[in-house]
């Protein structure tokens, strides 16, 4: 989709957001982070074997070639498999290697972009949506759905023949809910409609769908009754957006307890304040960080 108003650049964000002196100063911490890195050479920890969740929201032309960058420099010390794999690998103790599986949420349109970046690496994908924006048109909904779910400017969202597109191409489809409310916010009753909606839409469009990311990713904006609900319907996994890794070890884990972290990767960060958040969920590498955090439970 053509439209003015509709932002097509990461340039764009950044010119509308708050706060760039806080932004200053964190890069100047992550700088210093990441020269200390360099002097105690660190980077060497990502050879770790471990299950790593990488996530975007957006690729951007103007974050294309970082992300590229990104992907090479990954691609050296990791081998990349799909969601399903890498969650298979940690329920069933087979964490030999360090792996990435990529995931990316709220179906915005540039996430072509990214598949198509991502298909030269032959990485898979489980791209997390919500039905209610996927094939949005109307201008007016796609700017409140961006400014009253999404918190960004107004961007395209995937149409179902993209969608179905990037199932083709190898890539997996996740429920990200229908309409990408806070689950924290909502009663039981009213995640569990939600919930059920978009599993039967997306199940419609694009055949079973086993992995559940819920909205915003913070512990906090989910619930332990939430999980139960998501898992009892037969799906494989629920992710945050909290940092960390896996590592299993212990053998076979129940995938009704298992909770999983995710990184989240912004491609126009500078490449070394990426490998700090790397470096550091390997450093603080535990088993425990496999299940459902205490604040939850
Ligand atoms: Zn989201």
């Amino acid at each position: 989709m053509k439209d003015t108003i509709l932002i097509d650049s990461y340039a764009q964000i950044k010119h509308n957001q708050n706060g760039k002196f806080r932004a200053a100063v964190r890069s100047s911490v992550l700088d210093l982070l990441s020269l200390k890195h360099k002097i105690l050479g660190d980077e060497e920890v990502l050879k770790t074997p471990r299950i790593q969740f990488l996530y975007f929201h957006h690729i951007f032309q103007d974050e294309l070639k970082n992300f590229e960058n990104l992907l090479e420099y990954l691609s050296k010390d990791h081998v990349f498999i799909s969601h399903s794999e890498a969650v298979d690998r940690l329920l069933t103790d087979r964490v030999d290697k360090p792996y990435i599986a990529w995931s990316s949420d709220d179906g915005i349109q540039n996430n072509m972009l990214a598949a198509k970046a991502l298909n030269k690496y032959g990485a898979s994908c489980c791209f997390y949506i919500n039905p209610a924006s996927i094939g949005l048109t109307d201008v007016e909904k796609i700017k409140h759905f961006c400014r009253e779910k999404l918190e960004m400017p107004p961007v395209a969202f995937l149409s179902w023949n993209e969608v179905e597109l990037l199932q083709r191409q190898g890539h997996e489809i996740g429920n990200h809910t229908f309409k990408h409310d806070m689950v924290s916010q909502l009663t039981q009753e009213q995640f569990e409609e939600d919930f059920l909606k978009a599993d039967t839409i997306l199940t419609q469009k694009c055949g079973p769908i086993k992995h559940f990311a819920y909205t915003y990713g913070r512990f906090e904006n989910f619930t332990k009754p939430a999980f139960k609900f998501v898992m009892n319907n037969g799906y494989q996994s629920c992710i945050s957006a909290s940092r960390g890794c896996h590592i299993n070890g212990k053998g076979m884990l129940n995938k009704n307890k298992v909770f999983l972290r995710r990184d989240q990767i912004i491609a126009d960060w500078n490449l070394s304040h990426i490998k700090h958040f790397l470096i550091k969920g390997v450093q603080e590498l535990d088993y425990n960080t496999n299940f459902l955090p205490k604040s939850l439970d």
